[in-house]
């Protein structure tokens, strides 16, 4: 789960991170008043769940009030498309006005999850403000990385050995182990997954600031951090993959036309390959997960066919923990209940698989049977409706 900016300056900020001081507007007036309580100039930014904001217009240093109200203006209530966001973008509901900082020098500071060593990597660079993946591929000689062992934690060492390889002087070494102490410790101590500080600045004065902040976390965790959880914006998120997760069901929204209801999500991929290799295209990733009951299937079907890009649905259950029968249950009622008419393509495997056909060849529906994935996956791209020419 991502949050905003400045809720990852907010949090950063509370375990000893210096960030610049601000205000959160949700309309031109409140930004309006924010510059004036903060000072002119200001920087305006709009909140997203995306970087590469600056290069879409999206971060605008202000020198007046009418500038801050004009841009707030053009911000709210649209959407902001950056390199990292789709052609759609996100939606910009929010603007944090911040305090214009004196710019000497941009840093990079990241801390990721390390999936090789298991541990917490950090990444830092003396080049700060353009994309790390960038930077990484361009030149990797210029990051520095640093895994942290769990058992000993970021040690005032370690810290100095960064701060040294970036080339910081005097008071700044020591506000460098202030700002990697703070990531480090928020990282772990909110089950986070990423924490991203770029560009951490050097002001003309000296001094290390946070001025742009990112944070992902562990959506595992979240039922054990519910303060992090409070800080979710669904008006930033995928809203198919929102209802989806209500139900207890991993969806991931793609752009093709045919709808997935699979179990596991190695099947899953499986039978996405499968239709691609038939010669069709994916509507979405979904996993109903194991016992799924005739209710959880319905609402699997009420989630694939949210999206009005669905013309035919795959069913592909390999039961194992459920049952086919109560899978063909939920399909049947699914049918009758949302009144479809589009064609549903059934293939049933495992647990109950003779009780399971017997249901959905007794329902009298137009359910398409299939006994593999391969002929399920081409009776499926069969079943699309021809489009007008
Ligand atoms: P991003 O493009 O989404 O990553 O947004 P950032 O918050 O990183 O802002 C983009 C760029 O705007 C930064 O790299 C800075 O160069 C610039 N910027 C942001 N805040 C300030 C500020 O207070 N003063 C100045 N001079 N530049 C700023
Ligand atoms: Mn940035």
């Amino acid at each position: 789960m991502d949050i905003h900016e400045h809720q990852a300056k907010a949090l950063l900020a509370d375990f000893g991170v210096p960030v610049p001081d601000g205000g959160l507007a949700f309309s031109p007036e409140q930004a309006v008043y924010h510059a004036r309580r903060l000072g002119l100039p200001v920087v305006v930014k709009a909140q997203v769940h995306a970087g590469g904001r600056g290069a879409a217009g999206g971060v605008k240093f202000c020198r007046t009030e009418a500038e801050v109200a004009a841009l707030a203006t053009g911000l709210l209530g649209k959407r902001l498309v950056t390199k990292q966001t789709d052609a759609q973008g996100k939606p910009v509901h929010r603007v944090w006005v911040e305090a214009a900082t004196n710019i000497a020098q941009e840093l990079y500071l990241g801390l990721v999850l390390d999936r090789k060593s298991e541990r917490i990597m950090i990444v830092a660079s003396r080049e700060g403000g353009i994309e790390i993946e960038d930077l990484a591929e361009q030149r990797p000689e210029a990051l520095l990385r640093m895994v942290i062992d769990p058992a000993v934690g970021l040690t005032d060492f370690g810290s100095r050995e960064l701060a040294f390889g970036l080339g910081l002087k005097g008071a700044q070494v020591a506000q460098m182990g202030q700002v990697l102490r703070g990531c480090y410790r928020a990282f772990r101590d909110r089950d986070a997954i990423m924490v991203e500080i770029n560009p951490l600045v050097i002001t003309g004065a000296g001094d290390l600031v946070a001025l742009d902040a990112k944070m992902s976390f562990d959506t595992n965790a979240l039922f054990r951090r519910p303060e992090v959880a409070a800080l979710r914006d669904p008006g930033q998120e995928d809203p198919r993959e929102d209802a989806a997760a209500e139900h207890g069901l991993s969806y991931v929204g793609l752009d093709g036309d045919i709808g997935c209801i699979i179990n596991g999500a190695g099947l899953a991929m499986a039978s996405m390959d499968m239709i691609q290799l038939a010669g069709g295209k994916p509507a979405n990733f979904l996993d109903i997960g194991g016992g799924a009951s005739p209710e959880r299937v319905v609402a699997a079907f009420r989630t694939v066919l949210a999206d009005g890009n669905v013309s035919v649905v795959l069913v592909n259950i390999f039961a194992g923990i459920n049952r086919c029968d109560w899978v063909a249950k939920g399909v049947v009622q699914a049918y009758r209940e949302l009144g479809l008419t589009l064609p549903v393509v059934v293939r049933l495997a495992g647990t109950n698989v003779e009780e399971g056909r017997a249901i959905i060849a007794s329902s009298g529906l137009p359910l398409i049977s299939a006994d593999t994935l391969a002929e399920a996956a081409a009776a499926a791209v069969r079943a699309r409706p021809r489009m007008a020419a």
